[in-house]
């Protein structure tokens, strides 16, 4: 098929979820001039919020720190993944952003010339196979940490002979009926935490089964700050910001205590759990971690309604791994067969490199695992490419503002210096640096992390060499952060 001229825009973004939406504000705002295009893979704007559409989906983080720093949240603190999409298409309308999203617009290659000063991107769009070609002076990559084509999916042994319905929450089909039906839910992560409430009054039963606990904490959906300064009926950026600075406060607190005083914390999140937890209820087996607090998310249980579930006797858990599949369930070691019509798998995702696109620079295609990552946001010797990582502690989208804030700055010495091309390059004093994982296991060790440190770019010992940091540093750093230190050529 013929490849399609699609023009030259100033600036690609590659992902329409919540990091390019902001990205795309922060442009517009400081560089209204300029050309752009946002190219998304799926048939719609959201990413993570339009792939997520499993009954009860919502936020973990609350709102207030979740939605932008530009654009004030009204809501309750934690907001369903349909709520979180209105706010976006808020974000799109007030922007005018719509102009620029390209959905079904898969990115699949993307090739630097430094002679052209330009990335030649290829693009395969998903409604007719058309091959498209753009080319851009800045690639701006927001295509978020995961494949949203292919959830993780474990192997057991016999879902062959399974009779009943398989379920991934990443591919939740529209309309499941799950009246009177026996449900096994297979996880124990915040979708998990999150789904079996949303359908326990549905359901005959539902069973959460999980190889191992996680840690939960379960705050008022409403701070209780909120609801004070209700009465005040203050202006909507008032109380966006008062939010923001008080649910930050919070997640430093739990942050700092989990590497300092991480047995502290520990037996804060469990003792906290253990009264909403019906009687006698074995909080050892079901729901002590074998990790510290934070080595892994954190799920968040909105006012407990996970652990109402179980007090009504509506779902239970079983701590097990799983045998076999049967024909009518699952029967795990102990033995035990749990019946099953429909098994739900909340078992994770596939982590991708930057939207698994082949990229290649001056004829070379670039190998991320002998790439080191430029504060979290470039890539060594990959030229005008940015991308966006949040933070693993903190919401995602703090980082989104921090992050476009550098990168309009970066723009603005480009332009201030005449120059048209910007690249992270390793200066004398680095090049024997000590090279890292992309994550350190010590600090933060789920399995899709886990699965993928093979295939990800690295870090070094030193800044700005390092990335992962939590937003109560790089709060300061990244605004200060001196784009003139020899680590950045501009040509
Ligand atoms: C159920 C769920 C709940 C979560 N809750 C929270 C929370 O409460 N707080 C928090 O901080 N984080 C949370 N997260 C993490 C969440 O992924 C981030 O908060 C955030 O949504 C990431 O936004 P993003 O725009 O960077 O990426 P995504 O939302 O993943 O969107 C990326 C988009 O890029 C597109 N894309 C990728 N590759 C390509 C390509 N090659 N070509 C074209 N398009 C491409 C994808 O199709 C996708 O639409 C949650 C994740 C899940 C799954």
């Amino acid at each position: 098929m013929e490849i399609q001229d699609a023009g030259h825009v100033d600036v690609l973004i590659v992902g329409a979820g919540v990091s390019g939406i902001g990205a795309a504000h922060h442009l517009r705002d400081q560089f209204p001039d300029r050309t752009l295009v946002i190219l998304d893979a799926q048939d719609n704007r959201g990413g993570t919020w339009w792939t997520h559409r499993y009954p009860g989906v919502r936020s973990d983080s609350d709102l207030f720190t979740y939605g932008y720093r530009f654009k004030p949240w009204r809501g309750p603190s934690i907001a369903a993944g349909e709520e979180i999409l209105a706010y976006l298409d808020e974000v799109i309308d007030e922007d005018a952003l719509g102009q620029f999203i390209r959905c079904g617009h898969r990115v699949t290659a993307a090739t630097w010339s430094t002679e052209d000063r330009q990335w030649t991107v290829e693009v395969t769009r998903g409604d007719t196979g058309q091959q498209l070609r753009y080319t851009t002076g800045f690639l701006w990559m927001c295509q978020g940490y995961y494949n949203h084509a292919e959830p993780y999916l474990p192997r057991w042994e016999g879902t062959d002979r399974f009779q009943g319905v398989m379920v991934h929450p990443q591919r939740w089909p529209e309309g499941l009926d799950l009246a009177g039906k026996r449900v096994v839910v297979i996880g124990s992560g915040a979708t998990a935490a999150t789904l079996i409430p949303a359908i326990a009054g549905q359901a005959e039963h539902v069973t959460m089964l999980q190889r191992s606990p996680s840690y939960y904490f379960a705050p008022p959906a409403t701070h209780e700050l909120a609801v004070t300064l209700a009465p005040l009926d203050l202006p909507d950026e008032w109380m966006h910001e008062i939010m923001r600075r008080q649910y930050i406060l919070r997640s430093d607190w739990l942050t700092r205590t989990a590497r300092e005083a991480p047995e502290e914390l520990h037996t804060f999140l469990i003792e906290s759990m253990r009264p909403l937890l019906p009687e006698g209820f074995d909080v050892d087996k079901h729901f002590t971690p074998r990790y510290r607090p934070w080595q892994q998310r954190i799920a968040v249980v909105p006012d407990g309604d996970l652990f109402a579930a179980l007090r009504e006797g509506k779902a239970s858990i079983v701590t097990d791994t799983i045998e076999t599949f049967t024909e009518h369930g699952i029967k795990v070691s102990s033995g035990a067969e749990i019946p099953a019509d429909i098994v739900v798998t909340a078992t994770g995702f596939n982590m991708s490199v930057l939207g698994d696109v082949a990229f290649t620079v001056d004829g070379e295609p670039v190998d991320f695992t002998e790439r080191v990552t430029w504060r979290g946001i470039m890539i060594s010797g990959v030229p005008n490419m940015a991308y966006v990582f949040g933070y693993l502690r903190h919401s995602w989208t703090l980082r989104v503002d921090l992050v476009s804030d550098l990168v309009g700055r970066l723009l603005a010495t480009m332009r201030d210096k005449g120059a048209t091309m910007v690249v992270p390059a390793l200066r004398p004093q680095d090049t024997d640096m000590r090279l890292r994982p992309f994550c350190d296991p010590e600090n933060f060790n789920p399995g899709y992390v886990m699965r993928t440190q093979h295939i990800l770019f690295k870090q070094g010992d030193r800044e700005p060499w390092t990335h992962l940091l939590e937003h109560e540093q790089e709060r300061d750093i990244l605004p200060k952060a001196d784009l003139d230190d020899g680590t950045l050529a501009y040509r």
